[in-house]
């Protein structure tokens, strides 16, 4: 679980920031003072911060010096206006690793929340971002799309892709045609279709027929 703090004194904006960043599964603390972030970020364990320029108390760039001189690597993603933009330029140099320019669109931020949050673990050696599936040999890279079997790359296609991370989910788990067929192709798809079998025969010749095993009369199991 990775914890956000939010430094945003907008209260409509720090609202939608810290609902849509819950709402993807992390932990968030909003504040909305540039000294109360400054406080939090030394004293509590965060993983990012979002840190808005234009702050009372003290502004972004003063939190993020004070982070910086005591050597504190805490990432941080910078909230900035479009009149600020040549001030936040001259921030970035100050220790900020990304910046965004307001307005925005929540999916953008997410999307550089994650690659943040994503280097910062492959730094520390660390898959705490839920972005990697691995079982049976096999791992899945769910940003990159990327799929390894046995330390080699497979190139699959989307649907075959959607369903080994169905059986990656679902590690020791024998999972049904219907199952399977819910989770790849939808609820509305024919369940008389036998096109779970024939895929199931694509990720077989991909990664090794012995990797989905055939429980009889029950489904296909991970193995
Ligand atoms: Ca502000």
């Amino acid at each position: 679980m990775n914890r956000i703090l939010i430094a945003e004194d907008e209260p409509r904006l720090a609202s939608f920031l810290n609902k849509g960043l819950r709402a993807a599964g992390y932990t968030t603390t909003v504040c909305e003072d540039g000294l109360r972030a400054a406080a939090l970020a030394r004293d509590e364990d965060f993983d990012l911060l979002v840190l808005d320029i234009g702050l009372p108390g003290q502004d972004g760039f003063a939190v993020l010096r004070a982070l910086r001189a005591r050597g504190d690597r805490l990432p941080v993603l910078i909230l900035t206006a479009r009149d600020e933009l040549t001030d936040t330029i001259a921030g970035l140099d100050g220790g900020a690793d990304d910046y965004m320019t307001k307005p925005f669109v929540f999916e953008e931020l997410l999307a550089r929340v994650r690659a943040r949050l994503r280097s910062e673990a492959r730094t520390e050696g660390t898959a705490g971002t839920g972005l990697e599936l691995e079982a049976a040999g096999v791992r899945l890279d769910l940003r990159t799309r990327r799929a390894e079997a046995d330390g080699t790359e497979v190139e699959l296609t989307a649907k075959e892709f959607a369903m080994l991370e169905t059986f990656l989910r679902h590690e020791h788990q024998v999972l049904s045609r219907e199952q399977l067929l819910s989770h790849v192709w939808g609820y509305d798809y024919d369940p008389g279709s036998n096109v779970v079998d024939v895929y199931v025969g694509y990720l077989r010749r991909k990664l090794g027929a012995e990797r989905i095993e055939t429980v009889r009369g029950m489904g296909y199991r991970l193995r």
